[in-house]
């Protein structure tokens, strides 16, 4: 391995960077194991650790927002064993939503919309409209 004043120049340049030693060594194409006998050999200084959990430097200016949780959830998502599954609205519009009133046990609707669902089912053709019935 030749370690021309050049290439130690590089060297000491991504060292101070802080680099990592693999990286180092990939950009130099020598092993890790020839990077680190190198600055030791150099006399480079050992550089600090780069991440230590709990001390590391705060980067300033880089303000985070706290990740909250999307607005967007969907309606099913607040249905519950005990809420009204009844659909208000269309579904692929913006304002849908269930019901969600209080449900009696093993029912899937509130008592406003249970005697509506049953109300619309099972009956249909029942309609006064056929001329002369009656
Ligand atoms: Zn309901």
């Amino acid at each position: 391995m030749d370690w021309s004043a050049d290439r130690i120049e590089t060297f000491r340049k991504l060292w101070d960077d802080g680099m990592a030693t693999r990286a180092i060594a990939a950009a130099l194409g020598v092993t890790k194991n020839a990077v680190v006998g190198k600055a030791y050999r150099l006399g480079f200084e050992r550089r600090r650790p780069s991440v230590r959990p709990g001390s590391a430097p705060r980067p300033v200016g880089a303000e985070r927002r706290p990740a909250t949780p999307a607005k967007s959830q969907h309606p099913i998502l607040s249905l519950t064993p005990d809420t009204c599954h009844w659909p208000i609205g269309d579904p692929k519009l913006q304002g849908f939503r269930f019901c969600l009133g209080a449900t009696e046990r093993g029912r899937s609707y509130c008592a406003t919309h249970a005697a509506r669902s049953s109300r619309g089912s099972g009956r249909i053709g029942r309609n006064d409209d056929r001329p002369g019935a009656g």
